[in-house]
């Protein structure tokens, strides 16, 4: 995943003409933060926090907890920070964390120590003018507040500033559960109308039907009622209904703990026969690499969104590419999350408190915008988008 985004990057710099020096620092992180964090029952985790660039504001990037977390996985996420907030043109920089846990072998008791000693452990290095942490897989807003209370113990800071993505009661900003998927939607139908298709009728797949990938589902039923949703996915497989799910309905199925092998109300297929479908859009919203080599040339969907971080390998992105696919990059299909953290940020500074339609017009037209600068850049100079979205966000970076 490091490798792939690598490439896009060299790609990118190459386009720009930066020279050496600037290709080096625009891989290299700022700063790296590893600890371990030792559980009172003996349990011990690795911890991460990396701290890309903050050449236009704080390090912002959400932290995770997965198994799989790797200090590799951790750089590359930071990495995209940088440049998916200067994509969508915020004063914010670029960072990301992780622990390497599996938080479901937990207790509650156990992830709040885990927790609470996460925060123990990065205290001086972040705060509300220097890097705001926002919660990703498997974090979310009861973890992050956990955090800004650990934060103001022992700091003093009452702003709540230090972090985003927190409870609404909390000083979280009304519309971020939904943004991520919502700023998918948003960019998705900007890039349509720029093409001049905006007015039809399509068909869409969500691979991983977690928060970003049901929110984008609701918010097409909002948006595009027109739309059909054929088929859902979770790690474990997928359903199908050639006549159309209800977002509501699955969303609340997601919610009550159930997985999709269970669901009767749908063919049960798998993921890969899911990347397969034939149908308009394609939302990628589980985890990296999810097309690569191996299943690229099965790929149907003229249009795939890169909801989740890299789910489309360097390798497929050129194949698709050269297909004539349109593959709506992450850097701006997902930045709807950062931008709505930015907002909430904001929000807290002000000491203020937007209604959910003030928030989500400012995500409207952050994310119409950068969707905007993508279309006119890829039309000027015939790349491919996510080479743009680089180019895009280099130029803001280092030009
Ligand atoms: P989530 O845990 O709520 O949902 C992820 C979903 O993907 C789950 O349903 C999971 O079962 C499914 N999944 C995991 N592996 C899969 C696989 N191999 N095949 C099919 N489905 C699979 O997480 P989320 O918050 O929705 O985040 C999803 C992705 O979006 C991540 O890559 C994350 O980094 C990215 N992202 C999230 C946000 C945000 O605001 N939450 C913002 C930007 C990017």
């Amino acid at each position: 995943m490091l490798d792939d985004t690598h490439r896009f990057l060299d790609l990118a710099t190459g386009r720009l003409g930066l020279d050496e020096n600037v290709q080096k620092q625009v891989k290299k992180a700022n700063a790296e933060h590893i600890f371990k964090i030792d559980l009172d029952n003996g349990k011990s985790f690795n911890a991460y926090r990396v701290q890309h660039n903050n050449q236009r504001g704080p390090y912002k990037g959400g932290i995770r907890y997965h198994q799989n977390v790797t200090l590799d996985e951790v750089k590359t996420l930071a990495t995209l920070m940088s440049f998916k907030t200067a994509a969508v043109g915020l004063p914010l920089g670029g960072g990301k964390g992780g622990i390497e846990v599996n938080p479901r072998e937990l207790s509650a008791e156990e992830l709040e120590e885990l927790t609470r000693k996460y925060v123990r452990g990065l205290h001086q290095h972040i705060g509300p003018d220097q890097d705001v942490p926002a919660p990703d897989v498997n974090t979310n807003s009861t973890i992050i507040d956990w955090m800004v209370d650990e934060y103001e113990q022992l700091t003093g800071d009452t702003s709540r500033a230090s972090f985003t993505g927190k409870s609404i009661p909390n000083g979280g900003s009304l519309g971020r559960d939904a943004a991520t998927g919502r700023g998918g939607v948003l960019s998705l139908i900007e890039w349509l109308t720029l093409e001049g298709n905006g007015e039809k009728p399509l068909t869409y797949a969500v691979q991983g039907f977690g928060n970003v990938g049901s929110f984008f589902a609701a918010t097409v039923a909002e948006m595009r009622p027109d739309w059909t949703l054929v088929a859902a996915s979770d790690s474990q497989g997928a359903v199908y209904n050639a006549d159309g799910f209800d977002a509501d309905v699955l969303q609340q199925f997601k919610d009550s703990k159930g997985r999709f092998t269970d669901y009767k109300q749908g063919k049960q297929i798998t993921n890969e026969e899911l990347i397969a479908l034939d149908v308009d859009v394609l939302v990628l919203a589980g985890l990296e690499d999810a097309v690569s080599k191996e299943n690229m040339k099965a790929v149907k969907a003229k249009y795939l969104v890169e909801m989740a971080n890299s789910p489309v390998t360097f390798d497929a992105h050129e194949y698709l590419g050269d297909k004539g696919h349109v593959l709506v990059p992450d850097i701006i299909a997902n930045a709807g999350g950062v931008i709505v953290s930015y907002l909430e940020w904001v929000q807290n500074r002000a000491d203020e408190k937007w209604s959910k339609d003030k928030v989500n017009q400012r995500l409207a037209k952050y994310m119409k915008s950068a969707t905007n600068d993508l279309y006119d850049y890829v039309t000027e100079n015939h790349v491919g988008m996510k080479e743009a979205g680089f180019v895009l966000a280099l130029k803001k970076l280092y030009e």
